[in-house]
């Protein structure tokens, strides 16, 4: 049985405050289920955030065990990238859609941190994504910044720092412009859109080191390529992309 303890000063202690916090949630759950941002079926006890039966059928693109994958192809000819993958196949009305817009757009971030915390544990057994330096998030302009409320690409960047064991460098980019809504412009314009965005926070000492830059879903491919152009022209050694989607 439980002791509920107290400080001596008849304030609870942090045990107690634990337990009655786990109450707290245990009620919030018996009223409103959490459940899977893939599927929307209730979450099981141990589950969090994405149930076990979406995390088996996710589609996995294992792009981090060969160079030449169709995230890295991407950029072949426009920038020159140590390493390039990404985690999952992005489809319309699909399971990582549905993730993903939780992820952005529902307040989820936490689903980010758990997406880096899985590809991370691939990361670093596959070279050279094990062989970098520093995390740096694509950032996001200070006015969606304050309408999200969260960049979410940070997000993913701290759970592959946990298990990476390698510092984020949250502000190693910033961007100078807010871009416009890419989703009706062809891939010139939007290619246009992006460059002379970004800049590179040279009081970050990120010069000389191998930088991985990561983001939530790769398009065209555009905006990696403008923040990879600016971390080389400032002098990074090397430049390795992840993202949790690719759209195919
Ligand atoms: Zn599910």
């Amino acid at each position: 049985m439980w002791a509920i303890g107290h400080q001596g000063n008849g304030k609870p202690c942090c045990l107690t405050r634990m337990i009655i916090r786990q109450y707290f949630d245990d009620l919030i759950s018996l009223f409103f289920p959490p459940t899977c941002a893939g599927c929307d079926m209730p979450l099981t006890y141990g589950e969090h955030l994405i149930c076990t039966v979406c995390w088996f059928h996710l589609p996995y693109t294992n792009g981090h065990r060969d160079s030449c994958n169709g995230s890295a192809r991407l950029f072949w000819g426009r920038v020159q990238l140590a390493a390039v993958a990404s985690y999952l196949y992005f489809m319309d009305d699909s399971r990582v859609q549905r993730i993903l817009h939780r992820y952005k757009y529902r307040g989820c971030p936490e689903i980010g941190t758990l997406m880096g915390l899985r590809y991370g544990e691939l990361l670093i057994a596959t070279p050279p994504f094990n062989q970098i330096d520093v995390i740096v998030p694509v950032p996001l302009h200070r006015a969606k910044l304050r309408k999200r409320g969260y960049n979410q690409s940070a997000f993913f960047a701290r759970g592959l720092s946990q298990v990476m064991q390698k510092p984020v460098v949250i502000d190693g980019l910033v961007r100078n412009r807010a871009a416009d809504t890419q989703t009706r412009k062809t891939r010139y314009e939007r290619h246009e859109n992006v460059l002379n965005t970004f800049a590179m926070n040279n009081s970050r000492g990120l010069a000389g080191r191998h930088v991985l830059l990561v983001d939530d879903v790769l398009t065209t491919g555009a905006t990696i390529e403008a923040c990879a152009s600016v971390l080389l022209a400032g002098g990074v050694a090397d430049v390795s992309a992840v993202t949790i989607a690719k759209t195919v």
